[in-house]
């Protein structure tokens, strides 16, 4: 990890900014008009570097007019100070403290900051990626109708991973996207591969937006059943859908080394152990997402809520 590339990255960011500021704290907006409003975030989570590169470029191109969004289209970074120091947050996942009454941390007063932001939104997409290796890009959300409808639009990556929305991803706080849906707006929330910088992550990033930019200046503002009739004509995304979650129950439970986002695993498979000696069995055959290695945290940190969840692929959710 580069800490002079971020430093770099995030100088280029502020110089854009300041001949296109936006709404809020680092933040940029181009466009001559209000609406529709397109919104996308980075670094919510401050290590989670590897999608700046692509993003920034982007913002460069905008800034010499190569091209032009048709509305609105602003750019924010969430946890600079955090990504400065290549950590996923100082005192709080700011991914986690979306929707609070009270605020008092750093990152629960710029939570609330993106708010104002988030919700002036027709579209809001938040770029993120994964702790451990993964096998492709994906996108994870809870299930809303119309936020699906959008991902099949913009067709990329092509793997949707989603779950109930009754049961919140994390019950610590609420997330970016989640914050968005509860308020009707379709957002999307994608990991670009491994934390930090990558052909792979920079890539996929790059592919991603220029879908999500031609698309959104297509068809964002249209009526609702336009954009279902759209998404009805688009089938490209496998999705997949959470099942289950492991519980992670004490910094001494070990998953198998090196597993990564997306890996098939089969009922039965053993998946790692207890401090208990007990072993750790995929309870049905599924795709593994979000692998934690607890022993690998920091002694301070938080333990994560799950030691991994296990997805199905579903294809009974068409608009
Ligand atoms: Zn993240």
């Amino acid at each position: 990890m580069s800490l002079d590339g971020v430093a770099e990255l995030i100088q280029r960011f502020e110089k854009i900014k300041e001949r296109h500021p936006g709404a809020i704290p680092y933040s940029a907006s181009f466009g001559r008009s209000k609406k529709p409003h397109l919104v996308i975030s980075a670094i919510i989570h401050g290590d989670e570097v590897g999608t700046l590169p692509a993003l920034v470029s982007l913002m460069e191109e905008l800034d010499v007019g190569k091209f032009e969004f048709r509305g609105k289209l602003s750019f924010v970074l969430g946890n600079i100070p955090a990504a400065r120091i290549n950590q996923r947050y100082i005192d709080r996942d700011l991914n986690r403290s979306f929707g609070l009454k009270e605020v008092k941390l750093d990152e629960e007063k710029r939570a609330l900051e993106l708010e104002d932001l988030i919700s002036d939104a027709d579209l809001y997409v938040d770029l993120h990626q994964t702790i451990e290796s993964s096998l492709d890009g994906f996108h994870i959300t809870a299930f809303h109708k119309e936020s699906y409808e959008w991902a099949r639009i913009v067709g990329r990556p092509g793997k949707f991973v989603t779950h109930d929305p009754d049961e919140g991803f994390s019950t610590a706080g609420i997330c970016s996207d989640e914050f968005a849906q509860n308020r009707a707006i379709p957002s999307m929330s994608i990991e670009f591969f491994q934390k930090g910088f990558s052909k792979e992550a920079e890539i996929s990033t790059k592919e991603f937006l220029a879908n999500l930019l031609n698309q959104a200046s297509l068809h964002l503002g249209k009526p609702a059943s336009e954009i279902k009739s759209l998404s009805k004509e688009k089938n490209s995304l496998e999705v997949f859908w959470i099942m289950y979650r492991e519980k992670l129950q004490s910094r001494e439970d070990r998953l198998v080394e090196n597993m990564s986002n997306l890996q098939e695993v089969k009922a039965g498979e053993v998946l790692g152990v207890r401090s208990d000696n007990l072993s750790i069995v995929a309870p049905e055959t599924g795709l593994i997402l979000f692998p934690k290695y607890p022993h690998k945290l920091h002694p301070a940190a938080t333990l994560p809520e799950s030691l991994f969840v296990l997805a199905q692929a579903r294809e009974d959710l068409d608009p």
